[in-house]
C-alpha cells in the first residue's frame, strides 16, 4: 500500500543519503537514487543499471564515476588553497595519492592526469607499485614518494626515476635504509632525494590508530633522525634531505588528534631547521576521513570535521610553528587516499530472494489425532496477545519453543508437530512485534525483536570480494535501494551474500545515532528486479577483495556524466571462472582434458549427444561470470 505521507525526502532521511552523500548522491522525484556533481545534472543509478542489463551485462556490477574522483581532487585542493590564502601561509600545498588505496587503472590514471594541474603526486609502497607509478604522466614537480620497507632494487628503481628527471623521494622507514640509499646512489651516480618518516608520539583515533605512536611499525626515533641529518651533513649531502614524513593512521575521526599530530610534525620540522636542515616538504600523511554514516561524529565510521576544517587545521598549525621560529614555510604534502577515492565507486547488487519468518509460511498437513499440548498452548497464546499481555505471551512462547526442542531431541515430538510449533511461534513473534510498535516504552528484552524478525535478503554478490573491510573489521558502508524510494520500505532485513561462508552477511548498518541491526527494505515483487547499492566503496575494497569460493572480480562500468545524461566510457568485464581457477594453479586446457578422461573412465555409458551437451556446458562455465546468472 503506498503511504501518502511517505515521500522521497523521508527516504533521503531514512537512509541518511544527504548526510553521507557529500552532495553527489540524492533522490529524485521518481524515487530513484541519483548521482551528480556541481557541473552535471543528476542521473538515476537505476537507469544506468537498466541500460547495462539491457546491453546484456550481468550484475553485480561496480559503477565508477571518474568525475567524482576529479571533484574530490578539486575539493581537497580548493580547500587547501583557501586555507593558504586566508592564513597568509607562504608555502604551498601538493597532494600525493598513495596508490595502495586503489591501484585500478582508471583511478590511478584519472588522478595522475586530472591532478596534474594541482601537481598531484603518487606514492608507492612496493616495487610493483613504483613500476606502475614511474610510467604515469604526472606534472614534473609532482612528487613520487617511495614508502614502505625497501630492498636494493626498490631503491635502484627509485633512483633511476630520479635520473630520468622525476621528483622521486625515497622515504626512510627505518634507520638502516640510509646505508642502502647511499650505497646505491653512489653506484648509480645520482644524488638521492631523501625523506624521513618520523615516529610521532601522537596517535590518531579510530580503527587504525596504531599506525602512529611510539610502538608504530614504521618510522625513525628522534635520535635516529638526528643521526641521519648529521651523517648527510657530514657527507655534504644535506640538500638531499628534502622531506619530513609522518602518518598516524587512516580514517582519523577526531580533528583534535590531527591537530596534535600535525603540531608534533611541524615542531620537528622547525627543530630540524634550527639544526641547520632546511626541508622543502612537510608531509603529514593520510588519514583524512570519510563520513560513511553521515553523523559528523568521532565514531569510527565518521569524522567530526569536513575537508575545509581539515585543510585549515593542517595549514594553520604548520604556519604557527614556523612563525614562532621564523622558519621558512614548507610545501605541505598530504597523502589522502580514502578521501579521494571512496565516493567514486558504487557496488550494485540484485536481491535474489528473501528468507525468514515474515515470508508467507508454507502449507502444512494438519495434525491428526490428539494435538500435542505444546501446540495447544501456543494456539491459545496466539489468540490473546494484547498490549497488556504481550510480554507474558512472548516469554511463554520462547519457553514453549525451548521445550519443543528438548522434547524433539528425546523423540517425544514428531517433525510435523515441530513444524506446526515453529509456524505458531513465528506468528506470535509477528503479532507481538505489531503490538510493540504501538507501545510507548519498549522493554529491553524486545529490543532484539526487529533483528529476530528481520528477513534475510539474499544478494548476488560476495562480501569477501566486494566489501572485505566489512567482513574483516566491521567497517560500515551506506547501503540503499536504488529505486522505489518514493515508497515506504516496510520490511527490515539483514543481507546475506552468495558465498558458502556463514560470515558472508551484513548485519550492521549505518545510522546517525547508532549502528542499526537491520536495513529498511521494500517487499520483493514477482518478476521485478530489486537492486541495492553499496556506496563509498572506492577506497581499499577493490584491492583487499578476495576470490573466496572463487567468486571473482565483478563487472565494472565507467560512467561519465554529460549534459544530456550519461555516457558509458568503458565496460570492464569481471573475471571469468577460468581466471580465478587459474589463479589456484590449474590450467584450463588441463581441466578440459581431465573432463574427457573422467568421461572416458566412467562406467556409466551415456549417449554421445548427451555427453556433448555436458562438455559444452562445462566449457561455457569456464568462460562464464562467477556470480549467479539465471535468477
Ligand atoms: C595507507 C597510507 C596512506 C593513505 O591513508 P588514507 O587514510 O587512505 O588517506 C597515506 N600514507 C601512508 C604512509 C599510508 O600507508
Amino acid at each position: 500500500m503506498p503511504n501518502p505521507s511517505f515521500d522521497t525526502n523521508d527516504a533521503a532521511e531514512l537512509y541518511s543519503i544527504r548526510a553521507w552523500g557529500a552532495g553527489y548522491f540524492d533522490v529524485n522525484t521518481k524515487g530513484q537514487l541519483t548521482v551528480s556533481t556541481d557541473q552535471t545534472q543528476a542521473v538515476a543509478l537505476d537507469e544506468i543499471v537498466q541500460d547495462l542489463v539491457a546491453q546484456g551485462h550481468n550484475l553485480p556490477i561496480i559503477l565508477r564515476f571518474p568525475q567524482l574522483l576529479e571533484d574530490r581532487l578539486d575539493r581537497v585542493n580548493t580547500c587547501f588553497q583557501t586555507a593558504i590564502k586566508e592564513s597568509g601561509f607562504q608555502g604551498n600545498y601538493q597532494g600525493v595519492y598513495p596508490i595502495k588505496v586503489n591501484q585500478r587503472r582508471m583511478i590511478v590514471e584519472t588522478i595522475a592526469e586530472y591532478g596534474a594541474k594541482y601537481r598531484t603526486g603518487l606514492e608507492a609502497g612496493s616495487k610493483a607499485e613504483l613500476a606502475l607509478i614511474l610510467v604515469q604522466d604526472i606534472h614534473e614537480e609532482a612528487l613520487i614518494c617511495c614508502n614502505g620497507f625497501k630492498d636494493d632494487d626498490f631503491v635502484r628503481m627509485a633512483l633511476w626515476g630520479r635520473k630520468l628527471g622525476k621528483n622521486v623521494v625515497i622515504t626512510l622507514e627505518k634507520y638502516s635504509e640510509l646505508d642502502r640509499v647511499l650505497r646505491i646512489s653512489e653506484e648509480l651516480e645520482v644524488k638521492p632525494a631523501i625523506g624521513v618518516r618520523f615516529k610521532l608520539h601522537a596517535k590518531g583515533s579510530g580503527q587504525w590508530e596504531s599506525s602512529g605512536g611510539d610502538d608504530a611499525k614504521f618510522g625513525l626515533t628522534a635520535t635516529e633522525l638526528i643521526s641521519v641529518a648529521t651523517r648527510l651533513q657530514n657527507l655534504g649531502l644535506s640538500e638531499s634531505l628534502l622531506m619530513l614524513h609522518c602518518h598516524v593512521g587512516s580514517q582519523l575521526t577526531d580533528i583534535r588528534k590531527i591537530r596534535q599530530a600535525v603540531r608534533e610534525a611541524a615542531q620537528t620540522y622547525v627543530e630540524l631547521f634550527e639544526l641547520g636542515i632546511g626541508l622543502k616538504y612537510l608531509n603529514v600523511g593520510g588519514g583524512l576521513a570519510v563520513d560513511y554514516d553521515g553523523s559528523k561524529t568521532t565514531f569510527t565510521a565518521s569524522a567530526n570535521y569536513g575537508l575545509q576544517e581539515y585543510a585549515n587545521t593542517v595549514v594553520w598549525t604548520v604556519l604557527e610553528s614556523c612563525n614562532e621560529y621564523e622558519a621558512p614555510h614548507p610545501i605541505i604534502v598530504t597523502e589522502s587516499g580514502r578521501a579521494l577515492t571512496a565516493h567514486h565507486a558504487v557496488v550494485i547488487m540484485p536481491v535474489i530472494d528473501a528468507l525468514g519468518p515474515t515470508q508467507a509460511p508454507l502449507e502444512l498437513p494438519p495434525l491428526a489425532g490428539d494435538v500435542h499440548s505444546l501446540v495447544k498452548d501456543l494456539q491459545e497464546l496466539e489468540n490473546d496477545i494484547t498490549v497488556k499481555t504481550y510480554r507474558e505471551s512472548y516469554n511463554e512462547a520462547v519457553s514453549v519453543k525451548d521445550t519443543m526442542h528438548n522434547l524433539f531431541d528425546l523423540g517425544y515430538l514428531s517433525l510435523l508437530e515441530r513444524a506446526h510449533i515453529e509456524n505458531l511461534y513465528n506468528r506470535i513473534l509477528l503479532k507481538v512485534a505489531r503490538v510493540v510498535q504501538d507501545v510507548d516504552y519498549v522493554p529491553e528484552e524486545f529490543e532484539n525483536l526487529p533483528k529476530l524478525l528481520a528477513d534475510k535478503y539474499v544478494c548476488n554478490f560476495s562480501l569477501f570480494q566486494s566489501l572485505p573491510d566489512h567482513w574483516a573489521i566491521g567497517q560500515l558502508f551506506p547501503i540503499v535501494p536504488i529505486g522505489r524510494l518514493n515508497e515506504e520500505p516496510k520490511r527490515q532485513a539483514t543481507l546475506v551474500d552468495v558465498s558458502c561462508d556463514s560470515d558472508g552477511k551484513i548485519t550492521k548498518f549505518i545510522d546517525l545515532r547508532d549502528v542499526k541491526a537491520t536495513l529498511p527494505v521494500h517487499d520483493l515483487r514477482e518478476g521485478e528486479a530489486y537492486h541495492l547499492g553499496i556506496f563509498l566503496t572506492g577506497a581499499y575494497q577493490d584491492v583487499l577483495g578476495n576470490a573466496h569460493n572463487l567468486f571473482g572480480r565483478v563487472n565494472e562500468a565507467h560512467i561519465r556524466l554529460t549534459d544530456k545524461g550519461y555516457k558509458l566510457e568503458l565496460f570492464v568485464p569481471g573475471q571469468k571462472a577460468r581466471r580465478v581457477i587459474e589463479n589456484m594453479g590449474y590450467e584450463t586446457s588441463d581441466l578440459h582434458k581431465w573432463l574427457l578422461e573422467t568421461i572416458a573412465e566412467s562406467d556409466i555409458k551415456l549417449p554421445k549427444g548427451q555427453l556433448k551437451e555436458f562438455i559444452k556446458l562445462y566449457d561455457a562455465e569456464l568462460v562464464g561470470y562467477t556470480y549467479l546468472e539465471q535468477m
